[in-house]
């Protein structure tokens, strides 16, 4: 089996990615996340300070893969510097570590264009999980995040209320 196989048939990662978009992230198009975007750099201020939280860094900044591709720019594999464009696992979100890179490890941004894997070693790595830059681009479209009791989390717009439980 080649890494792009495994790379397309991950289900829950292209799910995942895709309901982001579905959501607004890294959209052309979606004007609360065109409102941060010259060009092909993204100003997100969310995003941007998640980014140099788990990188040590201090960008203004985020690149885009393009300026008509809205993407985060993919920068390579994780644990395959050079890792510009890489973040740690939402903890926040109850990841299942299975598969993925686990805790305290940058891993591939979930809004890039293509998911790289580790294909190799004791530890290969399959599914990707969204990152605290994923996230900060949500807080960057007005979404708030707010923790639920139990493994799950919900982002829901500040604006829209909370949708109701069927009784
Ligand atoms: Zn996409």
């Amino acid at each position: 089996m080649t890494a792009s196989l495994r790379y397309d048939g991950d289900f829950y990662r292209i799910a995942l990615h895709e309901i982001g978009h579905a959501l607004g992230l890294n959209t052309d198009g979606f004007g609360n996340f065109d409102q941060h975007v010259t060009g092909s750099d993204s100003f997100g201020p969310e995003a941007v300070a998640a980014y140099n939280i788990d990188n040590g860094a201090s960008v203004a900044s985020l690149e885009l893969a393009s300026s008509t591709n809205p993407h985060w720019a993919d920068n390579g594999s994780p644990l395959n510097p050079p890792t510009a464009a890489q973040s740690f696992i939402f903890e926040l979100g109850g990841p299942d570590y299975s598969g993925m890179v686990g805790p305290g490890i940058l891993q591939d941004l979930l809004m890039e264009p293509t998911a790289n894997f580790l294909t190799g070693g004791s530890n290969p790595i399959q599914r990707i999980e969204i990152t605290n830059v994923d996230i900060g681009g949500a807080r960057d479209l007005g979404w708030a995040i707010i923790p639920e009791p139990g493994t799950s989390f919900l982002v829901l717009l500040s604006a829209a209320g909370f949708p109701r439980r069927k009784r």
